[in-house]
Order: C-alpha cells, then sequence, then structure tokens
C-alpha cells in the first residue's frame, strides 16, 4: 500500500491497552482518510443510547494520504467524534505542523476510547506509543501545556495537540488547540477529549510511507506551488490573513452585523489592513504552506505576541456585537486561543447576550455589568465569563440554543444548524450558502462547502459547478450539493481549503501518491459518500428533515444593504437538494438506492433492516 501506513492506534483509556489496527487498502480508497475516515470508524463503535460524553463514545484523530507528502498545504488533520454540542456527528479540522508529525509517528490517525482513572497524556514517537501521567499539566492553559511538555521532554521539535481549560471543564464548544494557537474549533470535541481525562497528544518523527511515483509527485508540487503563488486570493491572504475578505464581505452583505440583524456596518476600523496598520504582524505557514495565512501580532502588549484573529473571529467578536474596537477583539480571540474554545459559538453566544440585553430580557442585574452593543470591554468580559463558568456565562458556555430555552425565547432567534453556531458568512447574501449551512453534515459549516466563493466566480467545470445570481434560489440545489461533496473531500484528502487546485489535479496527486487511478467522478463519488455516512451516522442520532432548517433570524429579509428584502427560499432550494441527493423528504434519510449506489452495504442494511 503507498500513501498510507495502513494502521491507526486504538488506544483504551480505561483498560490503557494499545493495540494497532489494520486498514485495508479497499476500505482507504473507499474512505481515503481524515473526517471521512474517522467516520467510518466510528460508525460501529457508538450507541445512540448514550451521551456524547460517555467514556464509550470514540475520539479519532486522522491524517490522510496528502499529509506528509512533499505537496503544499497538507499539512492537515481532522477531529471526528460524537458532538457534545449537538449530539451529532462532529468534526473539526486544523492545520500547523501537528498533523505531519501524527503521520510521522508511524500511524494514519489514532481512536481513542474509554476514560483514564486520572489526566494523561499520549505519547507518539515513531512507532512507540506512551500513556504519560498529565497531572501537573491539568489547569494549564493550552499555550503553557504545550510549552510544559516541550520542556519536560527537552525537545522543540515534538508538536502537540492539548486542551486548554475548557476542554477539561468539558465547556460545549471547547475546541483542541496545536503548534500554540491552530484550532481543531467546532462542534466540542475539545470537551470529549477534556471527558476522556486526555490533556494532550504528542508527536513526533518523521516516518513517511511510500510514494507510489514520488517523481510525479515532487513535479505536482511544483505545478501547485507556482499555481498558488500566482493566484490572487491567495497573494491577498498572505499579505492580510482571512481578515482581508472583511470589506469585501461588508460591501456584499455577506458579514453580518448587529447578531444577524444588520448587514450594514462601518467595517474600516476592523480590517485585514486595520490590523496590519495597528499591529506589527508577522505572517506564519502551515508546515509546506507557500502563503502563511497565520498572523503573530508582535509586542501586541509589551513583551506579548498573540496569534491574531481570522476572519470569522473577526466579525463574530466585531460586527456581530456592533463592536470596532480591534484590541478588544484581539484580546477575546486570545483568551479563546488561550483556554482552548471555539471563537465562531463563543462570538455568537456572546452576541446572542448583547441582543436579548437591548431587548430588556437580559439585565444589569443578572449579567453585573451593562452590556450595550458596540461595548468591547463587554464582549471580553462575557468571554471570559464563559471560560471561568462564571454567572451568566455558564449559559452562554452552553450555545444559543441553550439559552434561547433558558431565556424563554424562540428557538427561531438563535443563530445555529442543529445545535452549531452559524459562521460568518450570510445565507441572505448567498443563497447556495444558507442551503449548504441547512444541510452540511456538522450544523452550520462554512466550509461545506464555501459556496459563496462559487458565485464569486469560483467555478468547477469538472462538474459544471458555475457561478450564478447569489441573491437567487434558483438552480442552486445542484450544484451546492456537488460543492458540499468536494469541499467534504478536501477533509478527508487532508488539503487546506484554501488551495486552488482542480479536481482533476486532486485525481492527478492522489493516483501519484497510491498508485490508484481516480477520476474526477471517482472523487466526487467518494465525497457523495462521506456526506451520506455522516448524515446515515447523525440519523442514527435521531436526526431528521426538521433538522434542515435555518433560524428566522437568520432568514428573514433585512431593510439594508445589497440583500434588502431577500429572503432565501429554503423549502424550494431544499426539495431540489434532496432530490439530487437521493435522500427522502419524509424521514430525512438517505434512500436504500442511494447508500447502495454509493457502496455503503452496511449502512443500508442496518437503516432498512
Ligand atoms: S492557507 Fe493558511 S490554513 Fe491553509 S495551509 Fe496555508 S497557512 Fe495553513
Amino acid at each position: 500500500m503507498k500513501g498510507y501506513h495502513g494502521r491507526f492506534l486504538e488506544v483504551d483509556l480505561s483498560t490503557r491497552k494499545m493495540t494497532d489496527l489494520t486498514l485495508p487498502e479497499e476500505f482507504l480508497k473507499k474512505y481515503i482518510g481524515g473526517a471521512t475516515l474517522a467516520a467510518a470508524l466510528i460508525y460501529d463503535r457508538f450507541s445512540k443510547e448514550l451521551a456524547p460524553l460517555a467514556p464509550e463514545n470514540p475520539l479519532v484523530l486522522a491524517t490522510g494520504p496528502f499529509t506528509g507528502t512533499p505537496l503544499p498545504m497538507v499539512s492537515r488533520y481532522a477531529v471526528g467524534g460524537i458532538s457534545p454540542l449537538t449530539g451529532f456527528w462532529g468534526e473539526a479540522t486544523s492545520g500547523g505542523k501537528f498533523p505531519f508529525r501524527l503521520k510521522g509517528a508511524g500511524w494514519d490517525g489514532i481512536l481513542v476510547k474509554g476514560k483514564a482513572d486520572r489526566p494523561v497524556y499520549l505519547y507518539l514517537k515513531e512507532g512507540q506509543a506512551e500513556i504519560r501521567d498529565a497531572a501537573r499539566l491539568w489547569g494549564q492553559d493550552s499555550y503553557q501545556a504545550q510549552k510544559t511538555i516541550k520542556d519536560e521532554l527537552g525537545d522543540d521539535s515534538v508538536s502537540i495537540a492539548c486542551i486548554g481549560s475548557s476542554g477539561e471543564k468539558l465547556i460545549k464548544y471547547a475546541a483542541i488547540m496545536n503548534d500554540n494557537g491552530r484550532a481543531a474549533g467546532r462542534c466540542g470535541l475539545g470537551a470529549l477529549m477534556g471527558s476522556k481525562n486526555l490533556k494532550a497528544v504528542v508527536a513526533s518523527g518523521n516516518l513517511r510511507p511510500e510514494l507510489s511515483n514520488p517523481e510525479k509527485v515532487r513535479d505536482l508540487a511544483k505545478q501547485a506551488v507556482a499555481q498558488i503563488n500566482g493566484n490572487l486570493v491567495s497573494v491577498a491572504f498572505r499579505e492580510y490573513g482571512t481578515m482581508m475578505y472583511m470589506d469585501m464581505a461588508m460591501t456584499l452583505g455577506d458579514a453580518p452585523a448587529k447578531y444577524f440583524t444588520k448587514s450594514v456596518f462601518p467595517v474600516s476600523k476592523v480590517t485585514g489592513q486595520a490590523l496590519r496598520q495597528a499591529y506589527l504582524v508577522k505572517n506564519y505557514a502551515c508546515l509546506g504552506c507557500p502563503i502563511g495565512c497565520g498572523r503573530e501580532l508582535m509586542d501586541f502588549k509589551p513583551g506579548m505576541n498573540v496569534d491574531g484573529p481570522e476572519y470569522e473571529t473577526a466579525v463574530a467578536f466585531g460586527p456581530l456585537c456592533l463592536n470596532t474596537d480591534l484590541d478588544s477583539i484581539i484580546r477575546a480571540n486570545h483568551l479563546c486561543n488561550t483556554h482552548g474554545i471555539d471563537t465562531i459559538s463563543t462570538g455568537v453566544s456572546v452576541a446572542y447576550a448583547f441582543y436579548l440585553y437591548d431587548l430588556g430580557v437580559l439585565t444589569r442585574n443578572q449579567v453585573g455589568f451593562e452590556v450595550k452593543w458596540g461595548d468591547g470591554e463587554a464582549v471580553v468580559k462575557l468571554t471570559e465569563m464563559i471560560i471561568a463558568q462564571e454567572g451568566i456565562g455558564k449559559i452562554l458556555s452552553q450555545g444559543t440554543l441553550a439559552m434561547a430555552k433558558a431565556f424563554g425565547r424562540s428557538a427561531d432567534e438563535a443563530a445555529q444548524v442543529k445545535g452549531l453556531e452559524m459562521p460568518m458568512h450570510e445565507g441572505r447574501a448567498f443563497h447556495g450558502m444558507a442551503l449548504s449551512y441547512a444541510t452540511g453534515p456538522r450544523g452550520a459549516c462554512h466550509l461545506k462547502g464555501d459556496y459563496y466563493n462559487v458565485d464569486l466566480g469560483n467555478m468547477v467545470l469538472e462538474y459544471m459547478i458555475l457561478p450564478s445570481e447569489r441573491l437567487s434560489s434558483e438552480g442552486k440545489s445542484e450544484g451546492a450539493a456537488k460543492y458540499q461533496s468536494l469541499k467534504d473531500l478536501f477533509d478527508s484528502l487532508a488539503l487546506c481549503k484554501f488551495a486552488p487546485i482542480t479536481p482533476t489535479q486532486l485525481c492527478e496527486m492522489l493516483n501519484a501518491i497510491t498508485g490508484w487511478q481516480f477520476a474526477p467522478k471517482d472523487i466526487l463519488a467518494a465525497g457523495d459518500r462521506s456526506i451520506n455516512l455522516k448524515r446515515a451516522l447523525s440519523n442514527k442520532l435521531g436526526l431528521t428533515r426538521e433538522h434542515d432548517r435555518l433560524p428566522k433570524i437568520c432568514l428573514a429579509a433585512l431593510d439594508e444593504g445589497t440583500t434588502a428584502g431577500v429572503e432565501p427560499d429554503m423549502e424550494k432550494m431544499l426539495k431540489g437538494y434532496y432530490q439530487f441527493r437521493g435522500w427522502d423528504w419524509e424521514t430525512g434519510r438517505p434512500t436504500k438506492e442511494k447508500l447502495l449506489e454509493l457502496e455503503l452495504n452496511q449502512v443500508a442494511a442496518e437503516m432498512y433492516p
């Protein structure tokens, strides 16, 4: 087998038993890697009777066939498990050095089950695995814990994925942090890790699986780097990070403001350019990436360097709270990174608190201070209260759906889909995006797919995914479904979604690495299989069509900006989507025929006994 080690490390923290799981080539060909492989491994190992944080529920960290190869933008890994936030399938991805090191340690990934009787960390080094005591690390924040481990090992070359205090406290949207400020942020998988008393996974080594055609892989890598360097968006990412999109997003009505009730906001103080002007910025990259979209803000406070906010974070703590104070946005982001918590769910929950305060539902007495739109200090204080689990922060830390329930408000006010908070791209500005949110495998997800990119001209000719009128719901269903499958595949291969690589190139790369003979239609089928597998997993946990909906607060027409008067026609788009996907309109499940077509025979047998 080429491109893979063909083995996964299975760790039972209850018994401290570690075994190698052999992954046959046919299995890998079907599920490819990353989040899809995680779903395939978890499918048989969970039960709907169990709570998401039950020790039996596994947590998977998985690389893909691209990880560890000379290709650019492939130091990525995925985390998968049942989400403590949503109760359905949950996944998150991250880049950095950790993914290369994880594969370099000699496994394609790890599956962790059970619960250690005291805090531990896993140490993986070139084929050797050890469970080590982490009592002294428990209580340390994510930056401290990474430093302590490196100091103790006397090895700065190891790479670490860990939880901060939020994962230890089982906060429902806790993240897993790696390589300082990189985050597998969404779905609360940091809480799943914390529930196992697993503080960190430490990876070291350079074991690389053999490649089928190493020369071809090197050539393709060279071509891809040239292509990336000549790409306008890639260049802008290098200069300004993902915040470079801020002003264009506001122009298009794509960045939500005032808790999804406005689309016009004086954005100039919180753009990528403003960040660069006000702070000394150094960019950093995941291993092998020629872009380097990460921002390090040097001497943010005297002697203190911090990781800069991404676009999603900057909008959530900024315009969504009507906040133009860049300093407070950076501090809130740094708090989230330090304590390991998802910036999107935190920011949306904080913005909802502003909204409720404005309505008089939340009072100064309940909060302890005033929460007035635009108050950056209140943004930071509420974030601190979430992390400290203090006062009202305890309710905010459960996410917007739980907040709506706690304050007697309608679920239509909770900005989430399936319990996962909305990202910072407006479904009203790009109707295909609204459909992606409604049907995404992990809930409101801006990465599967980032359909706004299609309507901004990023067409995929192999699948005839073409731009169309962004403010219309006509003709979106098929394109959005196909694009979702393609972007899902990026997470299986372990390729950064910012890579401007076509399906034809993806096939060439995959084939040169593995020796397989994939054509564009095969990788689209692999993406379809992945979407359906994750869907079936969530169906098993109680997901129905009723869950494929956006709350009214994110749908109702606004009266300003470029999206004024526009409301996506969800029923029309969903009907077309279900038809294209082969999903049953009554139950929200993939039909038996669709599952069999995708060779998900076991899933079909279980779903349709
Ligand atoms: S573009 Fe950014 S996230 Fe993607 S690989 Fe490069 S540095 Fe990492």
